[in-house]
């Protein structure tokens, strides 16, 4: 089967078509037929070898996708060949045309959803819902900040929030994020990059700012936030790109709490409660996972260079 194989860590040239053994499933395991893998950002600092968690070389990357069960080991219970599935992970990665998973890590992908939707769930969808729900506990109705509204978390965060009956204000940095954040359920949408973000921002909330925050960007915001936050407000970290200087007055004055969120730290019945209310939010249609951009699997290299560029609109998927 053809894979994308990584031989060294480096730049986005060091994702490589290959042609690979198919795998074969041990006990408690199944192989999955892979019809799209998503790309997310994480993808990207694991190949550049500047992450904590770093692969043995050589490997393939992708910890999202979704396709059909092809085969399937002694002791599996749950799944049978043919079935319709997403992954969460899964132990040979997912930019390839198959792929070697745990029991565990598959998951039923409703009929009306589609491989290349199916391909942003675990990652995108379990860190809003980690983000809402199991961190800032967001209750309606409450205000939420969605500070990178227009990408894959951000999409995913909306669309959950609107559906739990919060106040949702989201941001982009472009016209078009702008359009999809408000076409996805936002109330009120903003502008990251305008000079006037932050009054706008306050006067949405009466001056009293957001009761959540879920910040995308947080070397470049977490400072500001903690002056954007409602007094008891909730400041959750899912994203930053190096270090910030924060003022601790501006959490005192509003007790607020900053918490930091990594979704592989989420235990086993967290990650059911992701996986109960991604099945159900796809069936009853409040959660719509947008695809941004399809590209076939040896353009891994170009959706790399795609998901850390600006201007986010849904997932980048790749099918092979
Ligand atoms: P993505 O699809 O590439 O989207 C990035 C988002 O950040 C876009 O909405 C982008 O908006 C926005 N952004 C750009 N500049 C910004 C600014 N100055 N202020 C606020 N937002 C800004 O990425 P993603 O999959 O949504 O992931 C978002 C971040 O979360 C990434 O850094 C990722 O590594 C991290 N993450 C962490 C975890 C975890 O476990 N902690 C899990 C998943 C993701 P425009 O392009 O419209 O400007």
């Amino acid at each position: 089967m053809k894979a994308i194989r990584v031989h060294e860590f480096g730049g986005p040239q060091v994702l490589k078509l290959e042609d690979v053994s198919d795998p074969k499933p041990g006990p408690g395991q199944v192989v999955v037929r892979m019809h799209a893998a998503g790309v997310n950002p994480v993808d990207t600092y694991i190949r550049a070898g500047v992450y904590p968690r770093k692969p043995v070389l050589p490997y393939t990357p992708g910890l999202d996708g979704a396709g059909v069960v092809e085969t399937v080991g002694e002791e599996v219970k749950r799944l049978k060949p043919g079935d319709r599935v997403y992954i969460a992970a899964g132990l040979s990665g997912t930019y390839a045309e198959k792929t070697l998973c745990l029991e565990s890590q598959v998951h039923p992908l409703p009929q009306k959803t589609s491989f290349s939707q199916g391909a942003g769930l675990w990652v995108p969808y379990g860190t809003a819902f980690r983000a809402l729900f199991q961190k800032a506990e967001a209750k309606p109705p409450e205000v939420v900040f969605i500070h990178g509204a227009s990408g894959g978390v951000g999409t995913a965060a909306v669309q959950f929030a609107r559906a739990a009956g919060l106040t949702v204000i989201g941001t982009a940095g472009s016209d078009k994020g702008k359009e999809l954040v408000r076409k996805e359920g936002a109330h009120h949408v903003l502008d990251h990059n305008a000079a006037d973000m932050t009054e706008h921002l306050m006067a949405l909330t009466g001056n009293r700012g957001a009761d959540v925050i879920v910040e995308m960007l947080a070397n470049k915001n977490l400072g500001k936030d903690l002056q954007l936050v409602a007094t008891g407000g909730r400041v959750i970290i899912v994203g930053s790109r190096g270090p910030v200087e924060v003022n601790p007055r501006d959490a005192m004055m509003r007790e607020s709490t900053v918490k930091g969120l990594s979704l592989w730290a989420a235990t086993e019945s967290e990650q059911a409660s992701v996986h109960a209310a991604i099945y159900a939010g796809l069936e009853n249609g409040t959660l719509r996972p947008v695809v941004g951009q399809e590209m076939p699997l040896k353009d891994a290299p170009r959706a790399h260079e795609a998901v850390m560029a600006a201007g986010a609109h849904g997932k980048i998927v790749l099918v092979p």
